[in-house]
């Protein structure tokens, strides 16, 4: 059983970090961000209401956010946990997080907070090549995959994401400062907050988390 939170920056590697926990915990991976791509490529009407905050890098308004989120938690497969990643982005959404895992009787065991400075965000966020079938995530420098433009795990395409421009980016990062980083001070006082330096390899802050969590 975990119930657990991804909290960082854009480009901290929540995503990165999210495929290797669900992995070995067994837990759903909810991402509100993959929600609603998944909804913009459908074309639905949730899909076309985020698509114009997301475009700008602004956030999608938190009723939104959280009655999809309420709905995706009430389904079976997270009876034995979950991880959410992307979520919540605002002291509203944690406040309503905590009470539906209230009304069960829940609560989060643990809130893994990764750290990034600002420089380092902007380079991951521009460098970032998404697949587009399998939702696996890479760096033109960093992480670059074994042949240019094709995911090393399923052969589909790479390309970049729409907010993942300097211009979007950098206002996807000050959204964070403002309306998110106060749920560090948020979780703190809740004692469910664990802080993770993002700024080392994968495998170190994956181990890291790993012993944070437990086996
Ligand atoms: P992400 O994939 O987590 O970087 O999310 C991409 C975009 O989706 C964000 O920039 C927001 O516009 C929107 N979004 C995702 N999750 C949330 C959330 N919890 N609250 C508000 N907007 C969100």
């Amino acid at each position: 059983m975990l119930r657990a939170v991804l909290l960082g920056p854009p480009g901290a590697g929540k995503g990165t970090m999210a495929f290797k926990i669900v992995d070995k915990y067994g837990i759903p991976h909810i991402s509100t961000g993959d929600i609603f791509r998944a909804n913009i490529k459908e074309g639905t009407e949730l899909g076309k209401k985020a698509q114009e905050y997301m475009n700008k890098g602004e956030l999608v308004p938190d009723e939104l956010v959280c009655d999809l989120v309420k709905d995706r938690l009430s389904k079976d497969d997270c009876s034995n946990g979950f991880l959410l990643d992307g979520f919540p982005r605002t002291i509203m959404q944690a406040v309503e997080l905590d009470a539906f895992l209230k009304e069960s009787g829940n609560r989060l065991d643990i809130v893994v907070n990764i750290q990034v400075g600002k420089e380092e965000l902007m380079k991951r966020l521009t460098g970032r090549r998404v697949c587009k079938n399998c939702g696996a995530s890479y760096h033109i420098v960093n992480i670059p995959p074994k042949v240019e433009g094709v995911c090393d795990q399923c052969g589909g395409e790479l390309q970049q994401r729409k907010d993942d421009n300097a211009e979007t980016a950098e206002n996807r990062i000050n959204v964070y400062e403002t309306q998110t980083a106060p749920l560090v001070g948020y979780y703190a006082e809740s004692g469910a907050l664990a802080d993770f330096n993002g700024e080392t390899s994968v495998d170190s802050l994956f181990d890291k988390i790993v012993e944070a969590i437990g086996e």
